[in-house]
């Protein structure tokens, strides 16, 4: 059972998030895309809301009847901070050592992945799929540069015959919603319809979230 893990803060998780998502669980080959919530992300400041919020909403947007979108949880298992290498070493040791793992990042967080702990190690462990993302794009020079020269490929075909080691760049929908512009739009009172699924605009009502 190959597997694809999406991450993210999920603060709320929204129609941008949900599309990307299946979006890469059809063109990677994967039996299951898992939209894992960060516990305390190391590179941004403490989120409104709780984590178990966080993952009821991300259980409610993906949808009981989905049978390629789940929810992986054990970033808000651990009490430290959710490094990446952390959790894919986990992953590993579940899936055993032949199975493919994609860990899927946007372009913005591969343009500082060479400031994530063990970094370099990442690809021992997974495959990286990158989604694009207006306003960045891969490093030009310098030693992620190399890195990413090193282990990028464009065949799927060679990359699932291996566990592990490549980067692969997706050229996917985005869709211009992000959570920052939902909070806000809570904040101003503004309706959030159709930015993401109804039963989260539901969630967030009842609990009165980020107003
Ligand atoms: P915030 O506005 O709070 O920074 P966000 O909307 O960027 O949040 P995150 O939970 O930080 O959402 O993002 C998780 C992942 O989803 C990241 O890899 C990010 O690149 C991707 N992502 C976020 N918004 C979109 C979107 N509209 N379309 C496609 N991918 C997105």
């Amino acid at each position: 059972m190959s597997v694809a893990l999406f991450g993210g803060t999920f603060d709320p998780v929204h129609n941008g998030h949900l599309r990307i998502a299946s979006e890469l669980a059809e063109l990677l080959p994967v039996n299951e895309l898992r939209m894992m919530p960060c516990g305390f992300p190391p590179h941004r400041d403490d989120t409104e809301v709780s984590a178990h919020q966080r993952l009821e909403m991300l259980e409610l947007g993906i949808g009981v009847n989905n049978s390629i979108l789940s929810v992986e949880d054990i970033e808000l298992q651990r009490p430290a901070p959710s490094y990446s290498i952390d959790t894919v070493t986990f992953m590993r040791e579940k899936l055993g050592s032949s199975t493919p793992l994609f860990l899927c990042v946007g372009m913005d967080a591969l343009a500082t992945i060479n400031t994530w702990r063990h970094w370099k190690e990442l690809l021992s462990f997974c495959h990286i799929a990158v989604s694009s993302r207006p306003g960045f794009s891969a490093p030009k020079q310098g030693p992620l540069c190399e890195w990413i020269a090193q282990h990028e490929s464009d065949n799927l075909n060679e990359i699932k015959k291996c566990p592990s080691g490549y980067i692969y760049f997706c050229d996917l929908t985005m869709l211009a919603i992000s959570s920052t512009t939902i909070r806000d739009k809570i904040k101003q009172g503004s309706s959030i319809r159709y930015m993401t699924p109804e039963p989260v605009v539901n969630y967030i009502q009842q609990h009165r979230l980020y107003e």
